[in-house]
């Protein structure tokens, strides 16, 4: 991108954007996998959401963003002002076609926001190969930096009006504000915030350039966590992301049912291996990321799994 910004969280940068896109009853599109922070930036501006569905694959597709376009028009006779789509949401870990979507968003003339909390500091993002607009990230999600924190990225033509400069005027002092930037309040990010950015930034631009291998562990991970009878992937499978969905109601919630610490013995039986900050108490949906472990680490969490499963009698293929 051409230009960017630190802030205090992703949801800043979304605000920035909305606020300085919409107006009252502007519509914005949204996944309907949106994080709610983006649901509310819209409203925030006093606009209005419309989403683009994902469909039972659970992947937006620019297609899909096309038809949605279509449809709003059709029913509203209103072109919507911004697309705000997720490279990978957060409750499934799915890949969204950000391409396509930065495809139709240029042949409609609206701006594409990219949200890239799931993927700014992890996967290496390139706004205009995307044909996004804005990129934003999220320190304290995929920048190992601490909350609140985050960044917005815009192009030449987007800059001068999301960072526009004051224009207001006191109407005793006649004082004005020419150099700060009104939708960020004069200021960016401030004190041990834009320190951690900092600290981390030199690892984080490294590891970047890692990230097929944190896909590879991810779906090492899966494929031995699938040989688990009962064990489901939700998510999109292959992985193409770290943080997966999984299912196991038909596997670790058997034993949930009947075991005395019920859910519990799942977290227990991790804890005792020393694997902690799944879902405590959580034995039917829920979820993982395995980002940033070791080979060693992956396998031994791998195993883990299949030999709680062997221990409470559920068949491992
Ligand atoms: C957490 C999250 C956000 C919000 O990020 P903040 O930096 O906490 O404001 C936005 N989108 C997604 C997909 C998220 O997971």
């Amino acid at each position: 991108m051409d230009e960017a910004r630190v802030v205090p969280g992703a949801r800043r940068g979304f605000q920035a954007v909305t606020s300085s896109l919409l107006d009252k009853g502007d519509i914005a599109l949204l996944s309907d996998l949106g994080h709610y922070t983006e649901y509310l930036a819209v409203e925030v501006a006093g606009g209005v959401v419309r989403e683009i569905p994902s469909g039972d694959s659970k992947i937006v597709t620019g297609d899909a963003v096309a038809d949605t376009i279509e449809r709003v028009e059709a029913t509203t006779g209103k072109k919507p002002k911004l697309i705000i789509v997720e490279h990978f949401d957060y409750s499934y870990g799915n890949e969204h076609d950000v391409r396509g979507i930065g495809k139709v968003a240029k042949e409609y003339g609206i701006p594409f926001l990219y949200n890239g909390a799931y993927s700014v500091g992890m996967v290496p993002v390139n706004g205009k190969d995307i044909g996004a607009d804005f990129v934003v990230g999220s320190g304290h999600k995929g920048m190992a930096a601490v909350a609140p924190s985050g960044i917005l990225a815009t192009t030449e033509e987007w800059a001068p009006i999301v960072f526009r400069m004051a224009d207001v005027t006191g109407d005793i002092s006649a004082r004005r504000f020419e150099h700060k930037e009104t939708e960020l309040l004069g200021c960016t990010l401030m004190g041990g915030t834009i320190i951690s950015m900092m600290a981390s930034f030199p690892r984080v631009k490294e590891r970047v350039k890692h990230w097929s291998e944190e896909v590879e562990k991810s779906n090492y991970f899966i494929r031995e966590f699938l040989r688990i009878a009962g064990n489901k992937i939700m998510s999109e499978y292959p992985r193409k992301h770290t943080l997966s969905r999984v299912d196991t109601r038909n596997s670790f919630d058997k034993v949930a049912r009947t075991h005395k610490r019920r859910g519990f013995f799942l977290s227990d039986e991790l804890k005792r291996r020393g694997i902690i900050g799944e879902f405590e108490g959580s034995t039917r949906v829920w979820k993982l990321n395995t980002y940033g472990l070791s080979w060693e680490r992956i396998r031994y969490l791998a195993d883990a799994f299949l030999d709680i499963a062997r221990k409470y009698k559920l068949p491992v293929g």
